[in-house]
């Protein structure tokens, strides 16, 4: 490895102490960047490596709430702004219990490169907190919303930090979290969140956006290789916003969705997943997926049993889709699909694949598309949004997934050119990260040391 790579990495580690996820990203992005770091002294000199891997800010912060019983809680919140180099830090909040700050940190340094590729100009952070909407009644996740919008609110602004949705954080959320940040500001700042109800500001397709986008990436690789979507079996993991709706493009295209899951279990269908089922169960009900056989016997469910592999990766299909969250699929979980021919894995969560998981679908001749490619659409969508309300105007659905589209086709072409010239044919991860990383060098350089 690269000594200077190999220095950043050490140093990291020594200072990062106790956060798995963050130096696993890092460790990703960088190790990918050998080729371009390897070829010009000037990101040494100039320390771009230590400066892109610190955030700018981090934010933590006590979050008091009361349930419905009268009981005090508290949670604790987070926001990282990670890099306003080319745009005001923008990124999900996500609200799980699984949240701490290496997955913070992990999340905000992903979305930097990210969101470099869509071409837009935003910077990259992240946030969220450690509460559990799950069970919660309205209520509840109303008051914890406004308590944790009442601290946010002074380190976020239409042009300096958005934040938007992610795993736990959906329509209502944005919604109770815009309506607290509106009432303490006296103002109406539609740009200061995005992934809002279009009711009030939001931007038409944002919701379908993330999954809508990882399957156009997809389509775009496979075209590379001769490959459609017509008739392939597909399994997308997770049954939240991005496995729906990714869901709903691969059967537009003609592809078969066979299997989806939740954090309980996967459900199996083989005449095809039926959508609105799921929509009904998920988006209405907030249900379990395992529901799905109440109206669907014939369908299979298996359980989650915590050996290393979801059962979801144990069946067999063409196109494998890991949208739920990050470390879902593990190398043993790639050894199965790739022994059941998987021909692509496309990532619309963020980090769902282990590192080694990553190096044996290449090693395998296996089309992979990285999430920070694959999932860009969303935050693209995002950056739309903000558009829109900065123009008082709004798209039509069609005007703004044509955009989606366009990005998408941009981003796989980036991603190829990229890694076509570092003599990485179709690694697309080295492709997405040198890509990005060039820009947001540029821009660093250009910049001067802030
Ligand atoms: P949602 O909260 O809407 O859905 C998350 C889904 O993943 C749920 O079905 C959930 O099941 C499942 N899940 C969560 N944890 C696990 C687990 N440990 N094992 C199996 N399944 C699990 O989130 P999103 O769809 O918005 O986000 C999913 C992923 O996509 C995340 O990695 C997120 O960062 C990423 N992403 C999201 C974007 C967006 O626009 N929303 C944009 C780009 C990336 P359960 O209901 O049981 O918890």
């Amino acid at each position: 490895m690269n000594d200077y790579i190999e220095r950043v990495i050490q140093n990291a580690q020594k200072i990062n102490n106790n956060q798995p996820e963050f130096i696993q990203a890092l460790k990703e992005v960088l190790t990918s960047l050998e080729p371009i770091i390897s070829s010009n002294d000037v990101y040494e000199k100039n320390a771009i490596l230590e400066r892109m891997t610190e955030p700018e800010r981090i934010i933590m912060f006590r979050v008091p709430w009361v349930d419905d019983s009268g009981k005090i809680r508290i949670n604790r919140g987070y926001r990282v702004q990670f890099s306003s180099l080319i745009g005001p830090y923008k990124g999900g909040l996500r609200f799980a219990p699984s949240v701490n700050l290496s997955v913070m940190k992990f999340l905000g340094f992903e979305q930097i490169f990210k969101n470099a590729l869509t071409g837009l100009p935003i910077g990259g952070a992240k946030g969220g907190s450690d509460f559990d909407p799950k069970g919660k009644s309205d209520n509840e996740v109303m008051r914890f919303c406004q308590s944790f919008m009442t601290e946010l609110y002074r380190h976020i602004g239409q042009d300096v930090d958005v934040p938007a949705g992610d795993i736990g954080v959906g329509a209502r959320e944005i919604g109770y979290l815009f309506g607290q940040y509106k009432r303490i500001k006296n103002a109406y700042e539609g740009g200061v969140l995005t992934g809002k109800s279009v009711c009030y500001g939001g931007s038409l397709a944002r919701t379908e956006a993330t999954g809508y986008g990882l399957l156009f990436y997809m389509r775009e690789m496979l075209k590379h290789h001769d490959i459609t979507l017509q008739n392939k079996i597909v399994t997308v993991s997770g049954s939240g916003n991005v496995a729906i709706y990714a869901v709903e493009k691969a059967q537009n295209f003609g592809a078969k969705v066979v299997a989806m899951s939740d954090s309980n279990g996967c459900i199996y269908d083989e005449n095809g997943i039926d959508l609105a089922c799921i929509k009904e169960i998920k988006e209405v009900r907030r249900g379990r997926i395992k529901e799905y056989l109440n109206t669907h016997p014939k369908a299979k469910y298996f359980e989650n049993n915590n050996d290393g592999v979801s059962p979801i990766w144990r069946i067999k299909t063409d196109i494998a889709l890991p949208c739920a969250t990050q470390n879902e699929l593990s190398l043993e979980a790639a050894k199965i699909l790739v022994d059941n021919g998987v021909i692509a894995v496309g990532e619309g969560a963020n980090m769902p694949s282990t590192m080694e998981a990553i190096d044996y679908f290449h090693e395998h001749g296996v089309l992979f598309a990285p999430a920070k490619a694959a999932n860009a659409g969303g935050v693209a969508t995002s950056a739309i949004e903000m558009s829109q309300n900065s123009m008082r105007y709004y798209y039509t659905f069609e005007e703004v997934e044509n955009k989606l589209e366009q990005i998408m086709i941009n981003i796989f072409n980036e991603c190829k050119k990229a890694s076509d010239e570092a003599g990485l044919k179709d690694n697309y991860v080295a492709g997405a990260n040198i890509a990005a990383f060039k820009k947001l060098a540029q821009a660093m350089l250009a910049q001067g040391i802030v």
